[in-house]
């Protein structure tokens, strides 16, 4: 099996780095410290990293059409002006559980955001799955998700993929691109028990989708179409997160990282922990989609 290491770009020191997204026009990593309320902008070729504090945890972040940030909190779902600053509230589908707030989030193809939430005591099937879509609305789409993670849309549009950590699975739903409808949901791959929880998730220009491996010191390339591990990527640090695709051709794996649970011996352990990093995996990604707005 191909084996690749990663390196890191981005000594960071986040508490829960998660959520990149690769945005083209200013070939720039987005992504965010959900346990330290920030959002934030890395530029991989000057090594600049541009922060929004936002004074709640947040989960997930997206770019708009119209080059505002679409983000997901504890709070609900908020915009950022990232050149002013300012943050507007949005809609917040769960006022009613004030524990739960927004994990990961993507955006299909067509620019809808699809976000879960989870209970921030991990409270077994105390989250959902969320469309929401440019005319604001918010529907609940999946009930009764643990750990809501994952997230990628095949190139031909027609299947989603969905990750809820705890299940050790990645299961795929049939996608209806034109009405944004899902079903017949299904187990496609099972993460071995050595090899960690599955968390974030990006898909290739082969149809193969890289799974961050939560406890399990990288990512992994499987096959969903018969299971099958492919490839693997080696990090430093053992709470990876997610991951996307990004730089010259998208041919560059761009991987973020935890520090949360690590104790000091940890800390010593693994200096990198909450660090950005980067591999090249020999094949390229598709564009990270942006959120649609009206
Ligand atoms: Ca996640």
């Amino acid at each position: 099996m191909q084996t690749y290491q990663a390196s890191c770009i981005f000594d960071g020191k986040a508490t829960l780095a998660e959520g990149p997204g690769w945005d083209e026009e200013r070939q720039a990593i987005v992504w965010v410290d959900i346990e330290k309320g920030k959002i934030s902008r890395f530029y991989p070729s000057t090594h600049r990293n541009e922060t929004w504090a936002i004074s709640q945890k947040v989960g997930c972040v997206v770019r708009t059409s119209k080059g505002d940030l679409l983000a997901g909190g504890q709070e609900g779902l908020l915009k950022l002006n990232p050149e002013s600053g300012e943050v507007t509230s949005l809609q917040n589908p769960e006022p009613d559980l004030p524990v739960n707030r927004f994990n990961d989030g993507k955006c299909d193809p067509q620019g809808r955001l699809w976000a879960g939430t989870m209970s921030c005591e991990e409270e077994e099937g105390a989250g959902s799955l969320y469309r929401i879509t440019n005319e604001g609305s918010v529907k609940r789409m999946v009930e009764s998700v643990t750990i809501s993670n994952g997230l990628a849309w095949s190139q031909d549009g027609t299947s989603m993929y969905y990750i809820d950590t705890p299940t050790r699975h990645v299961d795929a739903f049939d996608f209806d691109p034109v009405e944004g409808e899902i079903s017949n949901r299904r187990h496609v791959i099972e993460i071995p028990k050595d090899m960690g929880y599955p968390d974030g998730m990006t898909i290739d220009a082969e149809g193969k989708l890289w799974v961050a491996l939560w406890a399990g010191w990288g990512v992994g390339r499987w096959d969903p179409a018969t299971g099958e591990l492919l490839a693997r990527v080696q990090l430093p640090v053992e709470c990876v997160t997610a991951c996307c695709f990004g730089g010259k051709d998208y041919r560059t794996l761009y991987i973020t990282t935890a520090s949360r649970d690590l104790d000091e011996e940890g800390h010593k352990e693994q200096p990198q922990a909450g660090g950005l990093f980067a591999a090249d995996v020999g094949v390229a990604g598709l564009p990270t989609p942006v959120f649609k707005e009206a």
